[in-house]
């Protein structure tokens, strides 16, 4: 097959080298001329890889099929072209999809806008405890291709994180249960608009097979669910932070509990494990536990390995991380909070907050963030490119609430940003650095900026000592 594959990058790179190792005759094309794109397509073509560079808008002659990098928006003009010469652009989990065997492990499948990445890893612990061979794929991870090139007898099952741009270029993904943690508006410049952000993520329900997981206090998801198309005696699966309803699980007196997969006619309800069992137990990070539980369970999973795995499951690195407690303060990372909504969750996790945010806001606007953290919040330290956005929507909502501007957008801000922090803080708050933006004006990525509040972290307790 003649396969045209968008962008010289690492998915494309590693979707080209795949593809030409089954055989297809393959071209990447890419819109840069650099001497660092030449030297990439120098490699790939030493592997029998034709690579076009200078032209990222017209489909080369012979295309039966694009395969398309995460960074390519719908909009593009190469896939204008497809769709004139009818030719099919799909993405990588498209191409995995392909790929399997006939006796593929089934995929468990998530997504959402904020918690997919520990959501996944959540799940794929509950199954390692329960005794399945499984990984943690998809937009984490291994790439998915390399996964299912080990062959169908490698795994039982697949934890499978999905972003929103992976399925909108994976049509035919049939799961055997998904989930849809919650929607927020997110990467609407790629979308185009939140109805298509929205139906993206609502593929991941298309044809599944068992469970549709959605968030009771998240309608979009449940109707997104409405709206799919699925398996006959596919079911329906809420999770709640309340009590829940049948086919529901959910929260009871501070044990999280199952009334959807019961089995036991005597019973109404499985206790699956304690809210404390879940790290960290925050109100968030309890409802990814449920919906992660809600997928293991639609898989066949024993409540004790549920517990087991929820017990032995650890949050990766700046995700709300207690880095230290200085002179009865606690300080907390949470540098992966790089949107609003996953800055309202972190900030509902604590009572008494100094808060550090900033950086490039994306287009976002904080009024209900601010609106609905006032009463939290001790004081809050601004850095970074677009401050002025959150001290102006501070002033309109909070206008009590101290606010240091730094007025800065150095690497070395932080540091400053954590000594004002701690000025600010009392006995048992909290300072939490969960900035509501992304970190590119001030760090390379989001584990850079969480390295330098760690740091500055470290040198505040040398130094109160
Ligand atoms: P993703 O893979 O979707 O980016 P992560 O698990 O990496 O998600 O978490 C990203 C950020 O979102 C973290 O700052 C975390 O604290 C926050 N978060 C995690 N789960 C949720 C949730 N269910 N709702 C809102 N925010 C969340």
């Amino acid at each position: 097959m003649n396969i045209t594959v968008a962008g010289l990058g690492v998915s494309g790179i590693s979707a080209a080298r795949a593809l030409a190792g089954f055989g297809a005759s393959v071209t990447v094309v890419d819109g840069g001329d650099s001497e660092a794109h030449r030297e990439k397509a120098a490699l790939l073509k030493e592997a029998g890889i034709s690579v076009r560079l200078g032209d990222a808008s017209t489909l080369p002659d012979g295309t039966e099929l694009v395969v398309t990098s995460p960074g390519w928006k719908p909009s593009s003009p190469l896939f204008a072209a497809a769709a004139a010469a009818g030719v099919d652009v799909v993405g990588d989990v498209e191409i995995a999809w392909r790929l399997r065997g006939p006796n593929a492990a089934p995929w468990l499948a998530i997504t959402g806008t904020n918690g997919k990445t520990t959501t996944t890893q959540m799940l794929a612990s509950i199954l390692a405890a329960a005794g399945l061979r499984t990984a943690a794929v998809g937009n984490i991870g291994t790439p998915i291709i390399d996964v299912v090139l080990e062959g169908d007898a490698a795994y039982d099952v697949f934890a499978v994180e999905l972003s929103s741009y992976q399925l909108h270029w994976a049509p035919s993904l049939r799961a055997h249960s998904g989930a849809v943690l919650n929607l927020a508006p997110d990467h609407l410049d790629w979308h185009g608009s939140m109805e298509a952000y929205a139906a993206d993520k609502g593929r991941i329900y298309e044809g599944n097979q068992v469970a549709c997981v959605y968030n009771v206090a998240d309608k979009a998801t449940e109707d997104l669910v409405v709206e799919a198309d699925v398996e006959e005696g596919c079911r329906a699966i809420g999770f709640t932070l309340g009590t829940p309803g049948p086919s529901e699980l959910g929260v009871v007196e501070g044990i999280l509990v199952d009334r959807a997969f019961v089995g036991d006619r005597q019973k109404s309800a499985q206790e699956l494990a304690e809210v404390t069992d879940v790290h960290p137990p925050a109100p968030h990070n309890v409802a990814n536990a449920l919906a992660a539980a809600a997928l293991a369970r639609a898989f066949g999973v024993e409540p004790r390995a549920v517990r087991e795995g929820l017990r032995n499951f650890r949050p990766d690195a700046h995700r709300i991380e207690h880095v230290a407690d200085v002179a009865g303060v606690a300080y907390v990372d949470d540098s992966k909070a790089t949107n609003t909504h996953a800055t309202q969750a972190s900030l509902a996790s604590y009572e008494s907050i100094v808060w550090i945010a900033g950086g490039l806001a994306k287009g976002a606007t904080f009024d209900e963030l601010v609106t609905g953290a006032a009463k939290r919040l001790r004081g809050v330290v601004l850095i970074g490119a677009d401050r002025a956005l959150i001290r102006e929507a501070l002033q309109r909502h909070a206008p009590e609430v101290p606010v240091v501007d730094l007025d800065r957008t150095d690497t070395g801000a932080m540091s400053a940003a954590v000594q004002e922090a701690a000025r600010l803080a009392r006995t048992g708050d909290t300072v939490l650095m969960a900035p509501a933006c992304a970190s590119m004006d001030m760090f390379t990525n989001y584990n850079k900026r969480g390295e330098a509040f760690a740091e500055a972290v470290r040198e505040l307790g040398a130094t109160s000592v």
